[in-house]
């Protein structure tokens, strides 16, 4: 089976990182046509999948964008909208992995008659889209699409809610190579003495920088620990939150943290700066679809504190293999790195059961697996390989 896969974003946020183990397996029968250029296609190359960039310029609608905004980009997309229904002609399937990505894919799957898979790696609620971008998704969902994955029952249920049927989802979390999430005991050093974080308590915090990611709770919480804790925040502001980067300065010069907040910008290596923290926060303020950060810290084998909010609810079991706090509440947040701080045998021994269940739930192959299984079932194929 040949697919094409649709993304919007040039940059590899999680939807784009989740497409990469997605698409691997299908090799040269898979192409992933992007909507804008950038570091999502080289990170594509690198892992050898076929990629195009298929716009010429960047679609101007956001997930807040009004109906008649909608309606004035319309122009601008039929030249990618022609090429696309070009592209998909030569391919069996069309998969959506975005919300415009959808828009598209499901013009391409009504005048090239191909089958339309829709991968929601959001919640369609109020705080994330606008009532038009929710009504779009789920009027295009329900009228082209033959399968839609939600990346986490948080996001198929708000799907739902949004007026999506029911019987067109499936959910499949997101899959991790646990192999990738070991770090050895010399990197981890290495890093320790190069970011200057030795003899310190590190809280580290892996997300692009975004308000609803709630980068400003740890940075408040941090204030409220003693001044070993020393916070690492990797991430960049992928889709042009510069006002949020600037007031996080702002407040860490407020508070007089700037020995113990470090800002790193976008990385590429995660499970290292993972194994040299003590214990990873995700503080979004808001649901989260799925959290891949709170899988990758548990297979790192660190304690993890997540907001009880969303898919991070599906993900830790409190107590057993992570702690949730409430999101927006910094007090709760310093409680948790606190108790961290001074109990570190039970800590440990709660972080080696969250690496264990982490690799069974997530491990990539088995993820890949239901994937296949749900196009193969879908699309009545009897022999789905990935040969
Ligand atoms: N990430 C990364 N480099 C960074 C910050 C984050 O590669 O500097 C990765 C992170 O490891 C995770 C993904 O970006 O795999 C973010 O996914 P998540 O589901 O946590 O959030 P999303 O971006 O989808 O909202």
């Amino acid at each position: 089976m040949k697919i094409l896969f649709l993304d919007q974003s040039g940059k590899p946020g999680g939807a784009e990182l989740c497409l990469i183990d997605i698409a691997k397996p299908y090799g040269d029968r898979a192409l992933v046509g992007l909507f804008a250029d950038g570091s999502f296609k080289s990170l594509l190359q690198q892992h050898q999948i076929p990629v195009e960039v298929l716009a010429t310029q960047p679609i101007q609608v956001y997930k807040s964008s009004s109906f008649l905004k909608g309606l004035g980009s319309l122009k601008q997309l039929i030249p990618l909208i022609i090429k696309v229904v070009k592209k998909a002609r030569e391919y069996d399937l069309i998969y959506a992995n975005t919300q415009k990505a959808l828009v598209i894919g499901a013009l391409a799957s009504f005048f090239a008659r191909r089958p339309l898979v829709y991968h929601l790696h959001d919640i369609l609620s109020k705080e994330h889209f606008s009532q038009t971008n929710r009504r779009l998704a789920v009027t295009l969902a329900n009228r082209f699409a033959s399968l839609v994955i939600a990346n986490s029952q948080a996001s198929q249920t708000a799907f739902i809610q949004a007026g999506g049927h029911r019987d067109l989802t499936a959910v499949v979390y997101n899959g991790f190579e646990p192999k990738v999430y070991q770090t050895c005991e010399f990197e981890v050093r290495r890093l320790q003495h190069k970011l200057r974080l030795e003899g310190k308590f590190v809280v580290g915090h892996f997300s692009r920088i975004a308000p609803w990611k709630g980068q400003h709770i740890l940075i408040d919480a941090l204030a409220q620990c003693p001044p070993q804790v020393t916070a690492i925040l990797v991430g960049d502001a992928l889709f042009g939150e510069q006002d949020y980067v600037q007031q996080l300065h702002q407040q860490v010069a407020a508070l007089e943290l700037e020995t113990r907040v470090k800002f790193l910008g976008f990385r590429s290596d995660i499970p290292q700066l993972m194994a040299t923290c003590d214990l990873v926060a995700h503080t979004s303020t808001a649901a989260e679809p799925f959290g891949r950060v709170i899988v990758e810290a548990m297979l790192c084998g660190k304690p993890v504190v997540a907001t009880k909010a969303g898919g991070a609810m599906e993900l830790v079991e409190p107590g057993i293999n992570g702690f949730l706090v409430k999101p927006g509440e910094p007090q709760e947040l310093a409680q948790i790195i606190n108790l961290c701080l001074h109990q570190t045998e039970n800590i440990t021994i709660m972080a080696k059961n969250a690496k264990y269940i982490a690799t069974q739930r997530f491990d990539v192959t088995n993820i890949n697996q239901q994937i296949t299984q749900l196009l193969a079932s879908k699309f009545n194929i009897a022999a789905l390989n990935h040969s």
